[in-house]
């Protein structure tokens, strides 16, 4: 039944010849891509697991950067002390995604490539002003998430680290859909100098920035300065955990929470 090839490469360059194929598909965490190809919705010829492959695990800093490998779990982010060090509304991101078990498998390449709109690091991400480092190419956070469950990757681009630059302040701030813990909204809030990012997730068919409140907390950052600044229901998601309008209504919410956070 399941008919497909499977290689576990050492190097990052046998990996990238290994997903060249049409219908090959990288293995990180298998959170999302077992389940699939157990329900036949993906059958990959070749799965190519990236597991093996040291170059792409692992959190270090670079300048003001922080820098963390493809497969670096999210169990690994919210434990690690470069990263509470450096960004911990990045850690605290980490540590609310799903179970444990999801945590200790579950990648920060996967849950990028995997562009689900409820995920949490593509708030993360857009809200930090990140850059995806892959094998061929950087992409900024903003170019990234293209729409639901697609991104700007290549057929066979294989995702290395995501670098973030460290801000002055962040905060995440998240309601989470009780049984996945995914987000029904989450807001990431960053200031760095004068400049301030708001990214959504959960709410839309893919993060996006708030403007309206990205301007406001420029000029002040703070709760009360985002207490004017309404979110409208036009093109949200509406589903059975929530209606557009209630999103609309959570997304005003957990700003002002994530910016309260952030201190
Ligand atoms: C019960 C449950 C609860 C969850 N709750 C949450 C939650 O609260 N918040 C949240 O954000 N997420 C949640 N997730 C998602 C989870 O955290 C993982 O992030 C997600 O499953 C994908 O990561 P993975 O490493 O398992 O990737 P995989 O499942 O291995 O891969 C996912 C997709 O990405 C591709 N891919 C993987 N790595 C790369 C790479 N380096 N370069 C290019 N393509 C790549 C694969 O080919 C595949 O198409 C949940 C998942 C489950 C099962």
């Amino acid at each position: 039944m399941y008919n497909f090839n499977y290689v576990r490469p050492a190097s990052l360059a046998d990996a990238a010849k290994a997903a060249a194929g049409a219908d090959a598909k990288v293995l990180a965490g298998g959170q999302t891509l077992l389940p699939t190809m157990k329900q036949r919705l993906a059958q990959p010829s070749d799965l190519v697991d990236l597991g093996g492959i040291a170059e792409l695990k692992g959190i270090k800093m670079d300048g003001n950067n922080l820098v963390i490998g493809a497969m670096t779990t999210h169990a690994e982010v919210a434990k690690s002390s470069v990263v509470k060090g450096a960004i911990p509304a990045l850690a605290v991101l980490a540590d609310g995604i799903g179970d444990p078990q999801v945590r200790n498998r579950g990648t920060i390449g996967g849950s990028i490539s995997n562009n689900d709109p409820a995920a949490d690091y593509p708030a993360g991400l857009v809200g930090l002003g990140a850059t995806v480092v892959t094998n061929k190419r950087k992409i900024a956070a903003d170019d990234f998430f293209k729409g639901m469950f697609e991104t700007a990757l290549g057929a066979g681009e294989i995702v290395t680290a995501v670098s973030f630059p460290k801000p002055d302040k962040a905060a995440y701030a998240k309601f989470p859909q009780p049984a996945s813990r995914f987000a029904l909204v989450g807001v990431f809030v960053s200031k760095s100098g004068n400049s301030a990012r708001v990214a959504v997730t959960g709410a839309g068919p893919k993060v996006f920035r708030q403007a309206d409140m990205e301007k406001a907390l420029a000029a002040s950052f703070s709760a009360d300065a985002l207490k004017s600044v309404k979110q409208s229901a036009g093109g949200l998601n509406s589903d059975i955990h929530g209606s557009a309008e209630y999103r609309a209504h959570l997304v005003g919410v957990m700003a002002r929470r994530a910016v309260a956070a952030a201190g």
